[in-house]
């Protein structure tokens, strides 16, 4: 079976619909075809500043909504990324293939170093895109389900594996990102041209998944809309009902033009009302079961700890493949 590997970062309380609607969903799809890795990376998110005594429990949190959305741990590898210590073997060595230019022109780097100053900006904030080809080459991915924004970094992973294939001889498999196109890019509900996103939407602008549901529902019904009064769906003129319009048609999985036609003749304020109880039906049983999963906090560790077996059963084989090629000692 073709390898697909995935991951998501514990930066926040609970990942949100731009999260599931983009990748995670995907990532449950795909279980049932592929050899499946996913993974929590708190590795990736101590890159831009965290704090240590929330981390733990964010990690157990994102690993709980996983489960919750419907992953199975008995037909895919679930795993905290830092209970892998070949990742950041492998970053090492691939940073050494890495052009510091080519690392450079990462926009994901230069919009989030530009929030947070040069200064403040960490070395591994830069470094992150080549950690995240380290997850990746280690399990061999074909597929990476992924957002339109991991787009860049998966071009360089691509990159890297074909570099390191050429220098050292044929190591990794080179992966193609799986980005589905129609929700590929979640947008802000106060911002329609950005992407909602944990470490810079506004509340009002992202709908957490183990927020309470009423509040998402008044989120949507104070969604930023467009000028105009007509339900069409046009993502230039009218980004903001278009974003409803994609979240709307992937929760209830009724086309656009089916959701278009039936409020013809209806008002913005409908669409958002409906929509908003929409968001409140998906949302309630999966909070059901986040809670379940975070109740028993030792049997999800020990169920993550089995996932990190799984995972480095692989990831060994590949990072002792490497020491092999680049001329090092094999790994003890
Ligand atoms: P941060 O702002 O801290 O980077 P994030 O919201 O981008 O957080 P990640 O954990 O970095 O979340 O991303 C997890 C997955 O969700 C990735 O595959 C990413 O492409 C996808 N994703 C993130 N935001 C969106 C969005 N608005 N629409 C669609 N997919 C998204
Ligand atoms: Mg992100």
């Amino acid at each position: 079976r073709p390898r697909v590997l995935s991951g998501i970062q514990p930066t926040a309380d609970s990942f949100h619909l731009g999260n599931y609607l983009g990748a995670v969903r995907h990532w449950v799809a795909l279980q049932d075809t592929h050899d499946a890795f996913y993974c929590v990376v708190d590795l990736h998110a101590i890159t831009a500043g965290h704090d240590a005594k929330t981390l733990r429990q964010r990690s157990r949190t994102a690993a709980a909504q996983l489960l919750a959305v419907g992953l199975d741990p008995e037909r895919c590898a679930l795993f905290v990324q830092s209970q892998v210590p070949e990742h950041a073997q492998l970053a090492w060595i691939l940073s050494c293939v890495t052009g510091f230019g080519e690392a450079s022109r990462m926009t994901q780097f230069k919009d989030k170093s530009q929030k947070q100053g040069s200064d403040r900006a960490s070395v591994g904030l830069f470094t992150y895109p080549i950690l995240q080809a380290a997850d990746i080459l280690l399990y061999q991915a074909d597929a990476v389900p992924v957002g339109e924004d991991q787009r860049q970094h998966l071009e360089l992973t691509r990159d890297l594996a074909q570099r390191f294939n050429t220098s050292f001889g044929r190591t990794f498999t080179v992966p193609a990102a799986h980005i589905v196109r129609d929700t590929a890019k979640i947008t802000d509900l106060q911002d329609p041209t950005a992407k909602m996103s944990k470490s810079s939407s506004s509340p009002a602008g992202i709908i957490n998944l183990l927020e309470e549901p009423a509040r998402s529902a008044k989120k949507i019904r104070s969604a930023v809309t467009d000028t105009g009064r007509e339900i069409v769906f046009d993502a230039e003129a009218k980004p903001g009902i278009a974003n409803l319009l994609t979240i709307y048609s992937a929760l209830t999985g009724r086309s656009i033009d089916d959701l278009v036609a039936a409020y013809a003749g209806k008002g913005y304020g409908d669409l958002k009302k409906d929509l908003g109880e929409v968001v409140v039906e998906f949302v309630r049983p999966v909070q059901e079961r986040t809670r379940s999963y975070l109740d028993d906090p030792a049997q999800l560790d020990k169920l993550l700890a089995q996932g990190a077996e799984k995972a480095r059963a692989v990831a060994a084989r590949t990072l002792a493949t490497t020491y092999e090629r680049v001329g090092f000692f094999p790994p003890v």
